[in-house]
């Protein structure tokens, strides 16, 4: 069997024209125009290459784009400050406080001062217990991409056995609650998982959220099972940088059915559900319906 690719890149634009179409009706219908702030406390490179992507793409679907970049040695006090402003300013739509922080900054503290309704990264301590007893919260951006991809592959995913390696609070436990609201028996495997092998050759679905390269080597996954490679892992091969997944991708591919590459997968989904999240939000801090398919 050789798998189909499920092209993230692709679909994450038809997401990011579905907002663009949306955003245009609420402007031209109700005079809305949904805002998202980002706070960007510090330079880490790599936070601000992400910042600078958000902000790009937010105007690119016809949002307001509000950054806020402060010094590295902001205070709590007055990151809580600005997030208070932002709470109670009705332009802002959504927040989001690129992680990690500088160490000084108690971050848990920080993502549960934004107001849950604007927490369009779906980390705000309300919106994770909304998600775990199913009802509608803010969901975390990169599991809604995963979902997204695999509802559009599968149409349902009930029934379906789903093991989702890795258990951390952004990607590993929102996945597997959302594949749980999907009806799927759900596994969520860690570092001391007993025999992972065997676990993850028993699933029809497979999503990987580790941060070691290639660790699931092909033989691992079942002959027809969907693969979602979330993990982004940089190495040096044939003297070359290269970005590759948690999954060895070649190997894999020629047993499942379905499988997203790195990059070009789960990737370029997260900043569209940002975008998608923040839709939502406008949409629902005005009583407007939710935008159909962005939503868990
Ligand atoms: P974390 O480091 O927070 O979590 C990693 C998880 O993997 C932990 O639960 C850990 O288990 C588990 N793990 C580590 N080693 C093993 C092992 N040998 N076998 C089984 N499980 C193991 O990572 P994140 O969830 O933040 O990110 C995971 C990956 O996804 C990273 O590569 C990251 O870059 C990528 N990522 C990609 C995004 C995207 O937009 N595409 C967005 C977010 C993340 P334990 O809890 O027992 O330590």
């Amino acid at each position: 069997m050789v798998a189909q690719v499920i092209d993230g890149k692709a679909f994450a634009a038809k997401v990011r024209a579905q907002v663009a179409d949306q955003v245009a009706k609420l402007k031209e219908e109700n005079g809305i125009t949904p805002g998202l702030a980002v706070v960007l406390v510090g330079e880490d490179p790599a936070s601000q290459v992400y910042v600078r992507s958000k902000g790009k793409q937010t105007v690119e679907v016809g949002m307001n784009s509000y950054e806020h970049k402060l010094d590295v040695d902001t205070s709590e006090e007055d990151l809580l400050a600005l997030i208070d402003k932002l709470n109670k300013d009705p332009a802002v739509h959504g927040i989001l406080v690129q992680l990690p922080l500088p160490k000084h900054l108690n971050e848990d503290l920080v993502i549960n001062s934004i107001d849950p309704a604007k927490d369009v990264d779906g980390f705000h301590i309300s919106n994770v217990g909304l998600l775990g007893t199913g009802q509608k919260s803010m969901v975390p951006c990169t599991p809604l991409g995963c979902l997204m991809m695999l509802r559009d592959y599968h149409g349902s995913l009930s029934g379906m056995d789903a093991v989702v390696i890795g258990r951390s609070n952004i990607v590993g436990k929102p996945m597997a609650q959302l594949l749980l609201g999907d009806s799927c028996t759900v596994t969520i495997a860690h570092s001391r998982t007993k025999d992972l092998p065997d676990v993850v050759r028993r699933a029809d679905i497979v999503v990987a959220a580790v941060g070691r390269p290639e660790m699931v080597p092909g033989d691992w996954i079942k002959e027809g099972a969907t693969v979602i490679d979330v993990g982004i892992n940089r190495i040096e091969r044939d003297g070359k940088n290269k970005l590759v997944g948690d999954v060895d991708y070649a190997r894999a591919a020629e047993r499942a059915g379905a499988i997203t590459p790195v990059p070009g997968g789960v990737g370029p989904m997260t900043i569209a559900c940002l975008l998608a999240n923040t839709l939502t939000a406008c949409c629902r801090a005005n009583g407007l319906p939710e935008p159909e398919g962005l939503t868990a």
